[in-house]
């Protein structure tokens, strides 16, 4: 039978935070659960954003989780390289594939035209609002002349009918093709957008199951979409809910004591983190260390709790407690 694989696919922008980590550790349970493969993978074809020093600290701060993977950059694997500034040519060949059937074409408009180009992963507000699809029918005429002013980004044609998809954490969940807009596949700046690029390598590496945070739900629709324009089988999509404080503000961004790295130096140890994420996910029903590789009986997709999965003062405190 074919075995079951799964990734974890950081960006190299900074540390890895408290979030990042329960998305790492339920895609990595749900795989070791399943006796299946696991995967590392470091996203960083954001170059400007990207930084070597992230990826390393990343690495580590995953294996002190407790955290393996069977193929990785460090180590290689049937599918290498694991690191997206190598694998170019890969996207560029499925640009090639979609460019010849009609499914992309190029785009002029200006930053300050639209309110953002896609490029960052993170839900529509990053996305920016759905394309008007200004550029979508010019004329090769128009094209040319534009094309002698420009160098345009590439935009996918986004299907006009729903997109629906079942997902393992959130149930059915429909998107209106139309409303989510034509989305950045190559930006003017000759960067491949996190879109292709993240689907591109999910479909190569033969990933059965995608874990990951509920800020990227709103990718998968569009993620699904090039699947099928690329003749592609999609995974499995699960996106877990955000770590949240008691007012149901998002931690991952706002605070900076809780990244890995920071809890580390702080004297926490892994199997208090491990375990408090396992009883907040709702896994565990006590809250008492479990190293990462003790918790792989215990996993079941989360249920879905409506505002995220709460880091109560109460936790943080005995997290804290060493
Ligand atoms: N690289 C993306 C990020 O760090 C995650 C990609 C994914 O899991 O699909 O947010």
């Amino acid at each position: 039978m074919m075995k079951r694989r799964g990734r974890f696919a950081p960006t190299p922008s900074g540390e890895l935070h408290i979030g990042n980590a329960l998305s790492a550790l339920a895609s990595w349970l749900q795989i070791r659960q399943a006796n299946g493969e696991f995967a590392l993978r470091i996203e960083d074809i954001d170059k400007p954003r990207s930084r070597p020093e992230f990826a390393a600290q990343g690495v580590d701060d995953l294996l002190w989780l407790g955290i393996d993977w069977d193929e990785g950059p460090d180590k290689g694997g049937r599918f290498a390289p694991y690191v997206q500034s190598e694998r170019e040519e890969r996207y560029h060949a499925a640009l090639e594939q979609l460019r010849a059937a009609g499914k992309v074409y190029p785009c002029y408009c200006s930053r300050s035209e639209l309110a953002s180009i896609a490029s960052a992963p993170h839900g529509l507000s990053s996305e920016g609002a759905a394309y008007p699809g200004l550029c979508r029918h010019l004329t090769a005429e128009e094209q040319f002349q534009k094309e002698a002013k420009k160098t345009p980004a590439i935009r996918f044609i986004m299907p006009h009918e729903p997109i629906a998809f079942q997902d393992g954490v959130a149930g059915w969940v429909q998107y209106d093709g139309d409303a989510l807009g034509d989305f950045v596949v190559k930006r003017a700046d000759e960067m491949f957008s996190y879109q292709l690029a993240v689907t591109v390598d999910d479909s190569a590496m033969g990933i059965t199951d995608v874990l990951r945070g509920a800020d990227l739900l709103d990718s998968t629709p569009r993620q699904l979409a090039l699947y099928e324009a690329l003749g592609q089988q999609p995974p499995s999509f699960a996106h877990i809910p955000l770590v949240v404080d008691e007012s149901g503000e998002r931690l991952s961004k706002r605070d900076k004591s809780l990244t890995l790295a920071s809890l580390r130096q702080a004297g926490v140890k892994p199997e208090r983190l491990t375990g408090a994420l396992a009883h907040m996910a709702g896994w565990t029903e006590r809250l008492e260390p479990a190293t990462a590789r003790e918790l792989i009986k215990a996993y079941h997709p989360p249920r879905i709790p409506g505002s995220g999965i709460v880091l109560t003062e109460r936790i943080l405190q005995w997290l804290l407690n060493k």
